[in-house]
């Protein structure tokens, strides 16, 4: 007999959700975590007594409590979680921001965008609320071949009406676009159609909110449901390899040599990353899983008394994008400053908005930037950390640009790069959203091993959390 019915990879929030749902039905379920805390990429640290969160901007899919369709409340109902007692803020108001000025704004109200439209592109409106019907009627859900956003989104949007212009219509769904792509796509220029639907669902249709407290007060609550129902975490227990045989794995063993044996897999580290421990048979099948997309992410906390001087300072998250051609890519200089997010945590509804540190009232200003692997592997550990204070300074230079001078406020600053990311996580080369492809049916070679997570395809907190659910529910529930 096995040790465990089901071992997942990873205790990120994919990990956390997928163990939940199956600990509901009593069976012997194991998460193995290489990390000391949970929450993968979104996760958290202190320094100076002040805790930050690696990840959270906002949470994608608001929806109120009642709206049972809403995939937020099915992610509660799934995981036996209340959704009342879940309390959520708002976002205020969010911008996308383009060359010359061009700006629009949204927020959780859908009308405020088709005012945007309305107003900044007179002749695209109609065609806008076409697609918008489009991405309505679309199930993201079932899995088929990638289709091309690009293409897809200018069959529905049609030809320019007479005196419109092909090149206003090309701005526009770049515009669309970059915050879908900025939070949500792992191939560079395009993206598929059915992530392109989910993400303007998630975004655009029911928008961001914060929970009450920081991530570590929701990964708090979800490990306190876990080992409620009986689940198993382990802590600093890195998996080294997964046995297989035939077309069958059977087990996994740590990097401390224990070996585990289990029913069923679920992996949520990755597909590249699962393929590494099956061993090297497998892993030549790798590199076209590799994901090119990472980032550079500035924290700075700043002295309160810059805010009266900030412009945008009300905004919620500003994705602008400043190049003169539109670039979603890996940048050639180790990050791009002329494009990425600026977010302030704080801007949500309700929130406090202040925090003292060493005896200030300070804010939190979250900066992102597209950023280029190679250039931050390839050097020293003192060229890294050189690196790390010029490209910042750069950001630090742009950004001010847009927002007003915080520079000399800044009374905390910390960053990390695509190595952070990949040493946390084990993503490889730091690729934030995992391959390209994607395996949206979560099966692999191996009857009984499964990809959930990054990989699987949906991403986000959500996202991650709603695909260990519906792993565990096509996969493993209906052997039980
Ligand atoms: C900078 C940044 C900002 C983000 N901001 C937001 C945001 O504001 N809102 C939002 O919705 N999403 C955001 N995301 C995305 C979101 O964090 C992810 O989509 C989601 O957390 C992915 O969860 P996951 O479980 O699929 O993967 P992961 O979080 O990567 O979890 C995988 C886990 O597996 C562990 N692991 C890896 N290898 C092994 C091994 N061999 N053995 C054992 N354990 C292993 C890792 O330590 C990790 O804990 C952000 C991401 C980043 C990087």
């Amino acid at each position: 007999m096995s040790d465990y019915r089901l071992v997942i990879i990873g205790g990120g929030l994919s990990g956390l959700a997928a163990g939940i749902r199956y600990a509901r039905f009593g069976r012997k379920v194991l998460i193995l975590e290489s990390h000391v805390i949970p929450g993968g990429l979104n996760s958290y640290y202190r320094r100076q007594g002040i805790l930050f969160e690696t990840g959270l901007h906002a949470m994608t899919n608001y929806a109120q409590p009642d709206d049972r369709r809403a995939p937020l409340n099915r992610l509660f109902r799934q995981l036996k979680l209340s959704r009342k007692r879940f309390l959520t803020h708002e976002q205020i108001v969010s911008e996308i921001l383009f060359p010359n000025g061009v700006n629009l704004l949204f927020s959780n109200d859908f009308n405020l965008l088709k005012d945007e439209i309305s107003a900044k592109f007179p002749r695209i409106i109609d065609r806008f609320l076409r697609l918008v019907q489009a991405v309505r009627d679309y199930d993201p859900f079932i899995p088929c071949e990638w289709i091309s956003a690009r293409e897809r989104i200018k069959d529905i949007l049609g030809p320019p009406p007479a005196g419109g212009d092909p090149a206003e219509d090309e701005f526009f769904v770049n515009m669309l676009l970059w915050p879908l792509m900025m939070y949500g796509n792992s191939q560079e220029h395009d993206m598929d159609f059915s992530q392109f639907v989910i993400m303007f669902r998630s975004i655009f249709l029911e928008g961001f909110f914060r929970p009450e407290g920081t991530i570590k007060d929701f990964l708090d609550m979800l490990m306190e449901h876990y080992l409620s129902l009986g689940g198993e975490i382990r802590f600093k227990s890195e998996v080294e390899s997964i046995y297989s045989r035939g077309d069958s794995v059977h087990g996994v063993r740590l990097r401390s040599g224990e070996e585990i044996t289990c029913d069923d897999i679920i992996s949520t580290i990755g597909y590249p990353g699962t393929l590494r421990l099956l061993g090297p048979a497998v892993v030549e099948d790798g590199p076209r899983y590799e994901g090119r997309i990472s980032f550079m992410e500035l924290i700075c906390l700043v002295s309160m008394e810059a805010r009266a001087h900030l412009k945008k300072s009300d905004r919620t998250i500003i994705f602008y994008n400043l190049d003169d051609q539109f670039k979603f890519c890996r940048p050639d200089d180790p990050i791009n400053i002329h494009s990425g997010v600026i977010c302030f945590p704080d801007n949500f509804q309700g929130l406090q908005g202040t925090a003292r540190f060493q005896g200030k009232d300070v804010f939190q200003v979250r900066f992102t930037h597209p950023a280029n692997y190679d250039h931050w592997r390839n050097v020293s550990p003192d060229e890294y950390k050189e690196m790390k204070i010029v490209w910042g300074e750069k950001s630090g230079q742009e950004t001010a640009k847009i927002i007003g001078n915080y520079l000399e406020n800044v009374v905390y600053q910390d960053s990390f790069t695509p190595i952070t990311i990949e040493k946390f996580t084990a993503k490889s080369k730091g690729a934030v959203y995992g391959s390209p492809v994607k395996i949206k049916d979560g099966r692999t070679s191996f009857k009984n091993l499964f990809i959930a997570g990054t990989d699987q395809g949906f991403l986000g907190i959500v996202g991650s959390m709603l695909s260990g659910i519906s792993m565990v529910n096509q996969h493993v529930l209906e052997k039980i």
